[in-house]
C-alpha cells in the first residue's frame, strides 16, 4: 500500500529537523510559516532565535511588534510576521491554542495549508496537506495532464491528497509526502530509482516525470522604479514607516520616495534591482540635504536599522552607500 511505504520510508529517512523534534503546535505554526518564504537551511537560525526570544505563544502575543519583526529581518514577507504577531494576540484572547482544522482557520494568517499542517502534525487530525512538494508528488503519481493552476486540478489534487492518508498516521503521511518532493520527487532530476512509491506512479510507467505537473505561463512580473531620498543629518538616516506608495514592504521602516510602475523604457538609470514577489524593482537612489517634502520621519543610526526588521532591499542600499 502506497501510504504505508511511504510512511516506513519516511521514518527511516527523514532529516532531522528542529520542528520535528516537537509536537508543540506554535512551534509546528512558526516552522511553516518561516517555511513558506525560504529554505530548511536558511530557516533552522531563525527558528532556533525565534523559540529562544518567544518560547510560548503568550510571550509573542507580550512582545513588541519592532521586537518581533526585528527576529525576521532577512527572511522576508514581514506581513506574515505581523500575522503570526496578531493571531498570537487572538490565541492569548482564547486562553486555548485551536486544536483543529476548522479553529486554526480563524487564526490571522492561516489558511488552508498552514492549518492542515498544524491540525495533521501537532493533533494528528486526517486532513491533507497540499504545498507545492506535495501537488507535484501527486500530479506525478497520477500523472495529471490538467493544469495545476487551475482551480479545478487543485480540487482534484486536494481529493487524492486525502485519499492517499488512507488510515495511516496523518502527522507521517503529510511529512511523508512533503520530505518526499523536497527530497527525491524533486523538480528537475526526480530520483525515481530511489523512490519507495515509484512502483506505484504512473507517470514514472509512462515515462512523464518530466512532464508533470503541467503549469500554464508563470504570473507575470511587475516592474517598478522606486525613487528614494537618501537624507542624513549628523550621522542619522531618515526612514519612514509609511506605506509610501510602495505596495511591497507596507508597514516597514524604507527610505521616504515614490514608487511608480514603470509603463515604458526606465529613462533614469537605477542604482540596483531587487524583486519582491512578482515586483521586480528598480532602485534609483538620490542623496538630499532636506526632508521637507516628506512627513513622519524618523532619524536613525545606519547600524540600529537592522534591529528594526528591515527588508533586505534596505540593507542593499546602506551598503552601496557605504554606510554599513
Ligand atoms: Fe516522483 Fe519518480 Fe517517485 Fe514518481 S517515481 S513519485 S516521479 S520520484
Amino acid at each position: 500500500m502506497l501510504s504505508k511505504q511511504l510512511s516506513i520510508w519516511y521514518e527511516e529517512n527523514r532529516r532531522d529537523l528542529p520542528w520535528r523534534r516537537t509536537r508543540d503546535p506554535y512551534a509546528i505554526w512558526l516552522s511553516e510559516i518561516m517555511l513558506q518564504q525560504t529554505t530548511v537551511r536558511v530557516v533552522i537560525p531563525y527558528f532556533e532565535r525565534f523559540l529562544i526570544a518567544f518560547p510560548t505563544v503568550e510571550s509573542l502575543a507580550k512582545a513588541p511588534e519592532a521586537r518581533v519583526t526585528a527576529l525576521w529581518s532577512g527572511l522576508g514577507y514581514y506581513s506574515r510576521a505581523r500575522n503570526l504577531h496578531q493571531a498570537a494576540k487572538q490565541i492569548e484572547k482564547l486562553k486555548k491554542f485551536p486544536d483543529s482544522y476548522a479553529t486554526l482557520l480563524t487564526l490571522k494568517g492561516v489558511g488552508p495549508y498552514t492549518s492542515a499542517a498544524i491540525a495533521s502534525i501537532a493533533y494528528g487530525e486526517s486532513v491533507a496537506v497540499v504545498d507545492g512538494n506535495v501537488t507535484r508528488v501527486i500530479s506525478r503519481l497520477f500523472d495529471l495532464s490538467a493544469d495545476v493552476g487551475i482551480k479545478k486540478t487543485q480540487r482534484e489534487i486536494q481529493l487524492l491528497a486525502t485519499e492517499l492518508i488512507n488510515g495511516q498516521n496523518p502527522s507521517t503521511h503529510n511529512q511523508a509526502m512533503m520530505e518526499l518532493g523536497a527530497t527525491i520527487c524533486v523538480p528537475k532530476n526526480p530520483c525515481c530509482i530511489l523512490c519507495p512509491v515509484s512502483s506505484y506512479c504512473k507517470a514514472f510507467e509512462n515515462g512523464t516525470q518530466l512532464l508533470r505537473p503541467v503549469k500554464s505561463g508563470k504570473k507575470k512580473q511587475v516592474p517598478w522604479v522606486w525613487s528614494i531620498k537618501l537624507l542624513e543629518k549628523n550621522g542619522r538616516i531618515a526612514m519612514t514607516k509609511s506605506d509610501n506608495g510602495t505596495p511591497w514592504l507596507k508597514g516597514t521602516w524604507v527610505f521616504p520616495g515614490t514608487a511608480k510602475k514603470l509603463t515604458g523604457p526606465l529613462k533614469k538609470p537605477w542604482d540596483l534591482k531587487h524583486s519582491i514577489t512578482k515586483h521586480n524593482i528598480f532602485v534609483v537612489v538620490e542623496s538630499a540635504k532636506t526632508g521637507d517634502d516628506f512627513k513622519n520621519l524618523t532619524w536613525m543610526k545606519p547600524q540600529d536599522i537592522k534591529n528594526f526588521g528591515v527588508s533586505s532591499i534596505v540593507h542593499k542600499v546602506l551598503n552601496l552607500k557605504g554606510l554599513l
